[in-house]
């Protein structure tokens, strides 16, 4: 394939969603060329090595509740095997009286609504009286405001406000990145949405979709890191003559006759019968709405050192820290901790990543536990003070942990606004000027939205 050669396919971001398209369109016999504008492919399914250890620095799990990931998989035939996370699922630690308290997370629940309020795992996180406020939920009139409140509001008019505060925003935050104040359920869980419209009650429509079975068996991983997911599409794409080209940002888009010219960072153009967008919200914005401007291209994750960063403001820190503490051999708080706002941590989420991932574990030197912190704002966790990280452990987990049983720290940095969507009038844009969208920006957050939007933008771009 010339470069002045028009393809029938261009393909902007080299993300899941972009991979998935191009593999999915270069085998049904389309010529595809991919432009990402960093270095690697995968986009937020990073690699990150930590005590000898190659796992995920983004993304390290799917929820199952699709399907979708398994069947990419199996359909697609790559070589990839699907991880269960150990059974035990994780903590929330919320603050109480005279410090924080800690109980599991509740079993059967939705983003945080639970499907038996009255359970004892729900009782011992929001206490009896609100349990039985939202057990009463499904007897409330259905709401019938013509706009819809967001999740918080939602949660707390129709469930209480504890089991807002306690259940339905930390795990909001956690998931998505965003308060509970912030999100409304119909794009974070369109489904759960429905099902809320039909029933009238939320309770009611979370207990028609929580999962019945163990904790943390909502979700899967890959043996080696879901980073390879990305690499293996990437590889299949390039089997079938998809051109993958990384360090090629494209900032402009042109109508041209039969199609599309892609404008390259270093001025080189490429043609396209039919252009797709697998960028993040703001870069797709840009893209679509200013046709001959320039977009800012963004890479996820861009090494400096041992600090990876994208180099904006708006970034939020994730650390990796090796810890040697004997305390952690038991796996205390199970696959992790989720940290509800109001306690006094720095960071949102734990993920004790060997206890979640047996072959994580296995790769380990013995005593040598991996754990994984996500900030709750940007800036935190910046000076990778191992005296600090060590308290932040400390405080989650209930462990003794002191400096210097911190071996290895790596602090990543992701753009916040990376996880927004993008507005009905952009979308409405890009569809007017026959620009086809994907990835989490148009399907929302998440491997289990994204994957199978864009298969189905691959089945479409393939007719
Ligand atoms: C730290 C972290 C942890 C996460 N954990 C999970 C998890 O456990 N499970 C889960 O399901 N989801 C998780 N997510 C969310 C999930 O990773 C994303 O929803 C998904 O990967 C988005 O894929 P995408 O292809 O839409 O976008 P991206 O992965 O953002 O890919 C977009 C690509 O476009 C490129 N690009 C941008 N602008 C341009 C341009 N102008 N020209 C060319 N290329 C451009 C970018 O460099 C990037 O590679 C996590 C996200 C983060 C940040």
């Amino acid at each position: 394939m010339n470069d002045t050669d028009p393809v029938d396919v261009a393909v902007v971001g080299a993300g899941i969603a972009g991979l998935v398209v191009a593999a999915e369109a270069a085998r049904a016999g389309l010529r595809v060329v991919v432009c990402e504008s960093g270095p690697h492919v995968g986009g937020m399914l990073r690699p990150l090595t930590i005590a000898g250890v190659e796992t995920d620095a983004g993304a390290e799990s799917f929820a199952t509740r699709t399907g979708a990931v398994a069947a990419l998989i199996g359909e697609l035939g790559l070589p990839l095997d699907i991880a269960l996370p150990r059974p035990g699922g994780a903590q929330l630690v919320w603050p109480a009286a005279g410090g924080i308290d800690r109980a599991p997370l509740p079993q059967r629940t939705i983003l945080g609504i639970p499907a038996d309020p009255l359970a004892a795992d729900v009782v011992r996180i929001v206490g009896a009286d609100a349990a039985a406020l939202a057990a009463a939920e499904p007897a409330l009139p259905a709401a019938r405001a013509a706009a819809e409140p967001d999740l918080h509001t939602l949660a707390a008019t129709r469930l209480g406000p504890r089991v807002a505060d306690l259940l339905v925003d930390p795990i909001c935050r956690s998931v998505y990145s965003r308060p509970a104040g912030a999100a409304r359920l119909s794009r974070l869980h369109p489904e759960l949405w429905r099902r809320y419209r039909e029933h009238g009650s939320l309770v009611e429509a979370a207990a028609s979709l929580a999962p019945g079975g163990r904790p943390g068996s909502a979700v899967g991983g890959i043996r080696g890191g879901v980073w390879r997911l990305a690499a293996a599409l990437a590889d299949l794409a390039r089997a079938h003559g998809a051109r993958v080209r990384t360090d090629a940002p494209v900032t402009a888009l042109r109508a041209v006759d039969g199609g599309h010219e892609l404008v390259l960072g270093d001025g080189s153009a490429v043609r396209a019968r039919r252009v797709v967008l697998a960028v993040d919200a703001r870069a797709a914005a840009r893209l679509i709405r200013s046709p001959s401007g320039t977009a800012g291209p963004r890479t996820p994750g861009e090494p400096a050192g041992r600090v990876e960063s994208v180099g904006e403001d708006d970034a939020v820190a994730v650390v990796h820290v090796a810890v040697e503490a004997p305390g952690l051999d038991a796996f205390p708080v199970g696959s992790g901790v989720i940290v509800a706002p109001g306690t006094d941590a720095a960071a949102k989420a734990l993920t004790h990543v060997n206890a979640k991932w047996p072959w994580v574990g296995e790769a380990l030197p013995p005593g040598v536990h991996v754990l994984r912190l996500s900030a709750r704002e940007a800036g935190a966790f910046e000076a990778r003070d191992r005296a600090a990280l060590a308290r932040e452990v400390a405080l989650l987990t209930g462990v003794a942990v002191e400096a210097g049983d911190i071996r290895e720290e790596v602090v990543m940095r992701w753009p916040v606004a990376a996880s927004g969507m993008l507005p009905a009038e952009v979308v409405a844009e890009a569809e007017r000027r026959g620009i086809v969208l994907a990835g989490a920006a148009v399907a929302g957050t998440g491997l289990a939205s994204v994957v199978p939007h864009a298969r189905a933008v691959g089945a479409t771009l393939a007719r």
